[in-house]
C-alpha cells in the first residue's frame, strides 16, 4: 500500500502533535459546557478518534454520514444524508469535526442544517483545508494544516474507499489513477 504513495506531506508525528495542540484549545473552550461533537463519517474517524482522546473534559459523540462525491474526486454541490445524528441539537454546542474543506459545500450544507434545528453555537474543527478548492464562504474555527491543490489520502481520506487507513497524508502516485 506504502509503494503507492508518491510522497508523505504530513507525517504520522506531525499529525499526532497537532492534535494534541487541538485538543488543548477544544479542552478550554468547552470546558464544563458538554458539546455535541459530531463526526462526519467516514474521513473524520481517525482525527476525531484522536483528537477527542486528548480532550479533557465531558462531551458527546455523535456521527452523520453524508456523501456528495460519488466515489469521484471532486465535489457535486450535491449533499445527501446517509446516516442522521441520534442526538438532539436544539440548545447544543456543536462541535463539527472533519477530515478537510475543499469546496466547504458539504460543511455549509451542515451549518445551515444545524442552524435550523437551533444548535446554540457550532464551532467546526478540521484536519485539512483547501482553500484553494473554496466555493462557498463557509470557515473552520480550527484548523490542523493547510494543503495545497492536490488530492490527498490517508488518515481517514480515500480514494476509491482504500488508503484511510494510513497513518499520514500523502499523495498517490500518478499511475494509481489511470
Ligand atoms: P467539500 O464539500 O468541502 O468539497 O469536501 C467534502 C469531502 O470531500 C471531504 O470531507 C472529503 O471526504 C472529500 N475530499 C475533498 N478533498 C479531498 C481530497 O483531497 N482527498 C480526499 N481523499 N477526499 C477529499
Ligand atoms: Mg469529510
Ligand atoms: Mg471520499
Amino acid at each position: 500500500m506504502h509503494d503507492e504513495i508518491k510522497e508523505i506531506l504530513i507525517s504520522e508525528e506531525d499529525i499526532q502533535k497537532k492534535t494534541k495542540e487541538l485538543a488543548a484549545v477544544i479542552t478550554e473552550q468547552f470546558d464544563g459546557k458538554f458539546p455535541l461533537a459530531v463526526g462526519v463519517l467516514k474521513g473524520a474517524m481517525p482525527f476525531m478518534s484522536d483528537l477527542l482522546k486528548r480532550v479533557d473534559t465531558h462531551i458527546e459523540m455523535d456521527f452523520m454520514d453524508v456523501s456528495s462525491y460519488e466515489g469521484g474526486m471532486r465535489s457535486t454541490g450535491e449533499v445527501k444524508i446517509i446516516k442522521d445524528l441520534n442526538t438532539k441539537v436544539k440548545g447544543r454546542d456543536l462541535l463539527i469535526i472533519e477530515d478537510i474543506i475543499d469546496s466547504g459545500l458539504t460543511l455549509s450544507y451542515l451549518v445551515d442544517l444545524f442552524k435550523y434545528r437551533n444548535a446554540n453555537s457550532i464551532t467546526i474543527v478540521t484536519l485539512l483545508d483547501k482553500p484553494s478548492g473554496r466555493q462557498s464562504d463557509v470557515k473552520a474555527d480550527l484548523v490542523g494544516f493547510e494543503v495545497p491543490d492536490a488530492f490527498v489520502v490517508g488518515y481517514g481520506l480515500d480514494y476509491q474507499e482504500k488508503y484511510r487507513n494510513l497513518p499520514y497524508i500523502g499523495v498517490l502516485k500518478p499511475e494509481i489513477y489511470s
